[in-house]
């Protein structure tokens, strides 16, 4: 019994999520981070929307906030 209850402590332990202040800094969004920053939301394993989008027609992904939409991403989105 006692050793089962271990193997929780130690499961739970891992699926802890990543905190932000964990990013090194060179990953860090030049947006500097938010609630809605695709970086973050991708380091602290959050759903992105657009990534959705974009994975799911199997286009590649903006690299941060600041990157500009191809073309092809921007039609995706409707943003053209
Ligand atoms: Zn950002």
């Amino acid at each position: 019994m006692k050793s089962s209850t271990n193997d929780i402590v130690k499961y739970n332990k891992h699926i802890e999520k990543k905190q932000l202040t964990d990013m090194p800094n060179n990953l860090m969004c030049p947006c500097g981070g938010g609630q809605s920053c695709i970086v973050d939301r991708r380091w602290l394993g959050d759903w992105v929307h657009e990534d959705d989008i974009f994975k799911n027609y199997g286009i590649s992904l903006r690299k941060n906030c600041y990157s500009n939409y191809n073309e092809e991403q921007k039609k995706l989105l409707g943003l053209m």
